[in-house]
């Protein structure tokens, strides 16, 4: 079995979930008392999101680089970064490690294809709604259509992350109005739905929408358990 290395801590509310994803996935493909050999390198989000929030993604990429090469000397056999925004450094953490780096959104590109769909609506902060590392990815790299919300849904969605749910805060009153969000993406042809922030699957869960949603902390760690103990 490879050691998973994790980049934690972006919001610890969604690193405990990797943890947990990942032990139930390996316990059940594996069986008895398996569990995932795993490194984590937990980060302090508050440093993390005022860097992103200032622009100051030199410093972030910095600090990514020096986690990822943390959980390289600690023996991690890959790395996965546990949140969908922080992947805007993903060539900066690729290209400064030896070990492969599993990227959110190609795992997340492959559930959907498998599903066989190609229009899709994406959540996530505004980084991940709004520029070209996450959704150029899932456009140029994957051949999907996405579609995300309209400017003061994207504000919404992205002040939900920061100020409730990496806070651990599940407001009913907060999945109403993503369900409302997630319903409008429907009605303009979005075939399912990318829930593109580690967080969103705290607050949204299958049988929530209409369609199909695809919650990025369990196809990555599930994703994650698959090539740890792929022989
Ligand atoms: N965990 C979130 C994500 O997947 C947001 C927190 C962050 O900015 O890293 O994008």
């Amino acid at each position: 079995m490879k050691t998973i290395g994790l980049i934690g801590g972006m919001s610890w509310e969604s690193s405990i979930e990797y943890y947990r994803i990942i032990n139930e996935i390996t316990k059940s493909k594996l069986g008895g008392l398996h569990s995932a050999k795993s490194v984590m390198y937990s980060v302090d989000f508050a440093e993390i999101e005022a860097f992103q929030h200032q622009g100051q993604w030199q410093e972030a990429a910095d600090l990514m680089v020096s986690a990822a090469q943390g959980l390289e000397r600690a023996g991690a056999d890959f790395v996965v970064l546990c949140t969908n925004t922080m992947h805007k450094l993903a060539d900066e953490i690729e290209a400064n490690i030896q070990v492969p780096f599993l990227h959110i959104a190609d795992a997340t590109a492959e559930k959907i294809h498998s599903c066989g769909m190609q229009k899709i609506g994406l959540l996530g902060t505004r980084f991940t709604m709004e520029q070209d590392f996450y959704r150029g990815r899932l456009v140029n790299k994957h051949g999907l259509e996405v579609l995300v919300p309209n400017e003061n849904e994207r504000e919404f969605v992205h002040q939900v992350i920061y100020k409730e749910l990496c806070l651990g805060i599940i407001n009913p009153e907060s999945r109403h109005q993503y369900i409302e969000i997630i319903n409008r993406l429907v009605k303009s042809g979005a075939e399912g739905i990318i829930l593109g922030c580690t967080e969103i699957e705290l607050l949204i869960q299958t049988g929530d929408a209409a369609v199909e949603v695809f919650p990025t902390t369990r196809i990555h760690a599930e994703a994650a358990v698959n090539r740890a103990i792929a022989v």
